[in-house]
């Protein structure tokens, strides 16, 4: 199934992240984007789909800047629970350093064909019409439309956790010792 590789990378005697079992799709589809302090920085967007989340790197992070092509590099499936996930994975496990959740909602598709997906957003922070487009293999370029949110804000402005209201640093302070 989808989550193989997700179970395969993970050692869950040594990191806190849900294991990977697929759940009963949402009514409402589910996305969320964590912030991600590891070996590189970057920002984890994933979307619900068939009952797993889709899930895409992004070393830049997403811009509300229409102009702006942010590349997104597609990794393997990540269970729904997911999207709650915030705390810190162990040095020298699969994706060790820190995770902020950084934004969460609900999303829905207004279309899609072989190389495109346009999504409406509904976060707290990431709101109104975005694109993924693929371009080559696994790399897309997500991209915001040019809506009434365009320029909505700077994404580097958010510092904090929406779910903790905690910065990357107090987040790995909590969950050092535990
Ligand atoms: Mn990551």
């Amino acid at each position: 199934m989808s989550l193989d590789k997700y179970n395969e990378k993970r050692n869950f005697k040594k990191t806190r992240e849900p294991k990977g079992k697929k759940e009963n799709p949402h009514k409402r589809l589910k996305f969320c984007v964590q912030h991600h302090l590891a070996s590189h920085d970057h920002y984890d967007f994933r979307l619900e789909l068939d009952g797993v989340l889709k899930s895409f790197a992004v070393p830049k992070g997403p811009s509300y800047n229409p102009k702006d092509k942010r590349l997104a590099v597609m990794v393997e499936d990540h269970p729904l629970s997911y999207r709650n996930f915030e705390g810190i994975i162990p040095e020298g496990e699969y994706g060790g350093g820190t995770v902020m959740l950084w934004d969460r909602g609900y999303y829905k598709i207004d279309y899609y064909d072989e190389n495109v997906l346009k999504i409406t957003l509904y976060g707290k922070r990431l709101k109104g019409s975005w694109s993924l487009v693929n371009f080559k293999d696994n790399n897309f370029l997500l991209i915001k439309e040019n809506d009434k949110y365009a320029n909505y804000a700077k994404i580097n402005t958010f510092k904090t956790s929406i779910k903790s209201n905690l910065t990357m640093q107090e987040i790995k302070k909590k969950y050092l010792n535990k």
